[in-house]
């Protein structure tokens, strides 16, 4: 009575009574560990979503309940839950009380549905152990097949069946997983004792050995597993399943399950379902088979059934590439039945899930089974298409499509692919050697490394590595997240390495079935003989499959895929930000046109000032005492600037163009202040060589020539005299040789002398200049706004640029829309000096030409007292612009070239920061102040235009943050500007979870 009493009272009164009630008659204190693949409502009823469905039961086992429930064939079967996993590990690794027991009186209920009994020789259930986390992780942990079999039930079986190949090849195949997953045997002993045997009966593959084989091959294993794993192979199959389950729940703590969750950003505390499967035998003869496969092409999105397929085969062979597969389509011919009700089921798994599925079957006596189904990884091409498809087919709507595709969906068409001319010339010139199964797409250049670590390795010191393996695993992973691509000598579409590569976008090449690729020796064989050693370079192209000798130059992708196109259109229908672009030129205002941009946000004048001929009008202008000194360079910069921006705005007609006044320090224009003191110094020693030099030769040249008058003189009185001229006297002529050429050096030293002086005036005088700019801290020093109020001529002339050019461009049609930008505002009384200045030139410019424009002046957002008195500088600006490059480093106080290189990646590696605040915006801080900005700007200015012109502006998260706060555009690299609308119309979905 008191406890009921007790339990009723807080239910009836803190104001959600009845969901609190409800759950405690649901799940009473005991929990269910075990729940059977029928129990499915009973799961959802606990777990309280679909979701919440996956992460209880696991991916796989949700799905197969799931697939149970819609009524399709799968085996009877039940799942351990993960949260019977969590408990085991949390418990150092026992089972949770109750759990075991669930376990047995669950495997009881299978028999029954599938009329067998597991351990009975007279009737045996044979079962699978199954892995299966809430997020595919694929070969991450290890399937046991064929539990229950020991001699006994072998012998059973075969009376049972007739077919001692088929029990047999089920057996050693038990004992072998076992023997690998469960004991943590090696696996090479069991291969080589298979193909000892396939070599002995001269088959290639081990279906073809017969049955005495298989069972001397049985009886080698389980003397394999006793030898290494210093224990008998268990015979109980009670105690199999029991080892088996323990076994999955601990790979979930493995360490290439760590690292594959590392690599894929998923939770450590998630755990892992253990799947008991009936098992159904593709290995029963040639009516039977086995297959995997996707419901449409997850390489290039076709809408048709993909996949492989093996007659007489069980699961694993299919995916261990070690059998050539059959195409799925080769099963429509073999097995026409099986094939039409699984073309069925394809299409019903798409409709109910409403996504592509990969699939996984099995054909026993020429029935489907089906044994696993999921959301199908796709490459970025196909993940385009598909979601296009699906919603031109009413599966999703076009919210949802544009949802599922992901920015670096979009990152893809904007990336490198090989440059058809120099394919085809490599092609000709016998380059191409070899090809294989192209299961990831892109073009990647690299070295051959022949392992993970020394992948990691050369990445680490900046190699383009391409790594190559007969195939991977799954403790290969991080060599290939180093790669830039990969490429194995097996495997199918869907083995190990086509997996991770699609996954984390790397172009991939499999199964190049040519290539003899031996790791020890560090070098693989062509079929034509040609060796490749480690180091040497080579181009795959996982669009295609084809592998080249040497390094093929790479272009990036026409931007015209239709269906790319067309889910963009999608998302700027959804989105709500403008996306702008950053550009200098009128090619890049182009490129960003042709990508969607809807203006340019930043276009950087001083680009322009660094072409090598106007540095020195440049140079000359920073260099000038007076401002009629300054007046003549910039009378020549300014036709340059001129031409500059009236390029641009013909290429963006009709759009704003945002101009920012020049921005960084002065001295940045100059030659180096080492490098000069290096030359004035080396000139210094030049000059005191050469006036050495100069002063030996005159003394020489003054002492010959008095030898000369000498001569002549003994000459003279000689003849004068009549007497024989002295012998060894030289001749005249010889004497005036040697002279003249010592004359001739003379002049030349005297000529290097006045012009090393005069440059070594040169430099000095540009050496005293950069000294006098020399700054302590450039980017807190003289330039942005101080540098146009410190120099007004050069801004002047640059507004006169725009001007003329904008004019110019209007009277010949062009819809102009300049938008002037003035850099690193912290106050507002400096917008309010600048900015008089610069309206009336533009105000004298129009008046000369006779014509108006439609402009705007506005500001960077850059400093953090901007951001906190924007109210008062919106008093003056039309417009602001966040520069979170500059914000962010004024915000931390840090510059961006010394943290990058240092300290910055020590804070992200020990956990002071969650992220590189120069790569996504640092929402707390400085999103706070590009807020406080927004708000600000707008109480003065409601209709005032705000953007950002950052590198953040094409970093989907920072677009979602721009979006939050109510921009009205964000501005990126041209390139950038398709993800950019993406992740704009992302912005706009939210995290709405449903968008049907
Ligand atoms: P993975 O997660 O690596 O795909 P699975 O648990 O799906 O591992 O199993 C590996 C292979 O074994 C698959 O090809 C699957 O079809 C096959 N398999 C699993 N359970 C059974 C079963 N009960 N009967 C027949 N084949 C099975
Ligand atoms: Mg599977």
């Amino acid at each position: 009575m008191v406890t009921s009493a007790l339990r009723s009272k807080p239910a009836s009164t803190n104001g959600h009574p009845k969901k609190i009630v409800a759950r405690k008659a649901a799940r009473p204190n005991k929990t269910k560990w075990v729940y059977l693949f029928g129990e499915v409502d009973q799961a959802e009823k606990y777990a309280r979503s679909w979701d919440g469905v996956r992460a209880l039961l696991g991916g796989k086992g949700a799905n197969l309940a799931e697939m149970t429930r819609v009524g399709l064939p799968v085996p009877p079967g039940f799942t351990v839950t993960t949260e019977a996993c969590n408990a085991f590990l949390a418990a150092g690794e026992t089972f949770p009380p109750g759990m075991w027991e669930e376990e047995l009186v669950a495997l009881k209920k299978i028999e029954a549905l599938a009329g067998k009994k597991f351990g009975d020789p007279k009737n045996p259930l044979l079962v699978s152990c199954r892995s299966g986390a809430k997020f595919s992780m694929p070969g991450m942990m290890d399937t046991v097949l064929n539990i229950g079999l020991n001699d006994e039930v072998a012998e059973g079986m075969i009376r049972l069946t007739g077919d001692a190949r088929f029990v047999y090849d089920a057996y050693r195949r038990l004992v072998q997983m076992y023997g690998t997953v469960v004991l943590n045997v090696a696996d090479e002993p069991f291969e080589a004792v298979l193909a000892t045997h396939r070599k002995r009966r001269g088959v290639e593959n081990d279906a073809a050995l017969p049955p005495e084989d298989l069972k001397a091959i049985t009886a080698e294993f389980r003397q394999i597993v006793k030898a290494q794993a210093g224990r008998d192979f268990p015979t109980d199959p009670i105690e199999q399943l029991k080892l088996a389950t323990m076994a999955v729940f601990k790979s979930w703590n493995g360490k290439r399950a760590n690292d594959y969750r590392k690599a894929a950003g998923i939770p450590h505390n998630l755990g892992t379902g253990v799947n008991i499967v009936t098992m159904v035998f593709g290995n029963m003869g040639d009516d039977s088979g086995t297959g995997v496969a996707t419901t449409r092409n997850v390489s290039t999105g076709e809408k048709e059934l993909e996949g492989d397929f093996l007659i007489n085969a069980q699961g694993e062979d299919v995916v261990a590439g070690i059998r050539p597969t059959l195409p799925i389509s080769a099963m429509k011919e073999k097995m026409p039945r099986a094939y039409a009700q699984f073309a069925k089921i394809a299409r019903l798994l798409e409709k109910h899930y409403r996504d592509v599925q990969d699939v996984e079957f099995t054909i026993e006596h020429g029935k489907l089974w089906m044994l696993q189904t999921r959301d199908a990884k796709r490459t970025a091409q196909a993940a385009i298409r598909l979601a296009v498809d699906l919603a031109d087919e009413k599966l999703i709507t076009r919210p949802e499509a544009v949802k599922r595709v992901s920015p670096d969906h979009v990152d893809y068409f904007l990336h490198p692919q090989f440059d058809p001319g120099d394919k085809k010339a490599a092609r000709a010139r016998g380059d191409l050697i070899a090809a294989g199964l192209n299961v990831s797409p892109g073009a990647a250049v690299g070295q051959l490394a022949f392992d993970a670590d020394t992948a990691e390795q050369w990445a680490r010191d900046k190699k383009a590595v391409i790594m190559v393996r007969p195939e991977t695993k799954p403790d290969d992973v991080h060599g290939m997240l180093a790669a830039k691509g990969i490429l194995t000598s097996r495997g199918g579409r869907t083995s190990h390495a086509a997996l991770v590569a699609r996954q984390f976008g790397k172009p991939a090449v499999v199964g190049v079935l040519t290539l003899e690729v031996s790791v020890e020796n560090r070098q693989f064989v062509t079929a034509a003989g040609r060796t490749f050693n480690e180091g040497d370079w080579v181009s795959i192209d996982g669009t295609t499959g084809e592998v080249f000798a040497g390094k093929i130059r790479t272009v990036v992708p026409e931007f015209n895929d239709p269906y790319l196109v067309k889910l963009l259109k999608w998302a700027d229908d959804i989105r709500q930000l403008g996306v702008w672009a950053n550009a200098d030129y009128p090619r890049d205002a182009e490129r960003a046109r042709l990508y969607g941009a809807e203006g340019i946000g930043l276009c950087r004048t001083e680009h322009m000032f660094f072409e090598t001929e106007r540095l020195p009008f440049v140079q000359q202008m920073i260099l000038a005492k007076t401002p009629e000194q300054r007046a003549e360079p910039l009378s020549k910069l300014l036709p340059f600037q001129r031409a500059d921006f009236a390029g641009l705005f013909k290429a963006m007609d009709g759009l704003p163009v945002t101009i920012r006044l020049i921005d960084p320090p002065l001295h940045e224009f100059l030659p180096s202040h080492d490098e000069l003191l290096h030359d004035v110094t080396a000139l210094e020693m030049k000059i005191q060589a050469r006036e050495r030099e100069g002063q030996a030769l005159s003394d020489i040249l003054s002492k010959r020539q008095k030898m000369l008058d000498a001569v002549e003189m003994v000459r003279q009185t000689s003849y004068n005299a009549g007497i024989e001229i002295p012998v060894g006297l030289p001749t005249r002529e010889e004497q005036w040789d040697s002279l003249s050429s010592m004359e001739h050096r003379l002049q030349v030293v005297e000529v290097e002398l006045k012009d090393f002086t005069s440059t070594l005036a040169e430099k000095r005088r540009m050496l005293g200049a950069v000294e006098g700019m020399r700054e302590q801290n450039p980017m807190l020093g003289l330039r942005g706004v101080r540098l146009g109020i410190h120099m007004p001529e050069l801004v002047t002339m640059q507004v006169r640029a725009i001007f003329e050019a904008a004019c110019q461009c209007a009277k010949d049609g062009v819809d102009v829309h300049p938008k002037i930008m003035i850099p690193l505002t912290a106050h507002s009384a400096e917008l309010q000096m600048e900015q008089s200045i610069l309206e009336a030139e533009a105000k004298r410019v129009m008046d000369e030409q006779g014509i108006e424009v439609d402009y705007q002046f506005g500001t960077m957002i850059e400093i953090p007292r901007a951001a906190l008195v924007a109210d008062r500088i919106a008093e003056y600006a039309q417009f602001f612009s966040f520069g979170t490059n500059d914000l962010t480093q004024t915000t931390f106080g840090v510059s961006r070239d010394d943290a990058e290189t240092g300290f910055l990646m020590e804070y992200l590696e020990k956990g002071i920061l969650p992220e590189n605040p120069f790569a996504s915006i640092d929402r707390d801080g400085v999103g706070k102040l590009m807020e406080m900005g927004v708000t600000l700007g707008r109480q003065t200015r409601p209709d005032l235009e705000v953007g950002i012109c950052g590198e953040h502006g094409g970093d989907p998260k920072s677009i979602g943050l721009c979006h939050k706060i109510g921009l009205d555009y964000v501005s990126c690299s041209p390139f950038r500007v398709p993800i950019a609308r993406l992740a704009a119309a992302h912005a706009a979905l939210g995290d709405k979870a449903d968008l049907r």
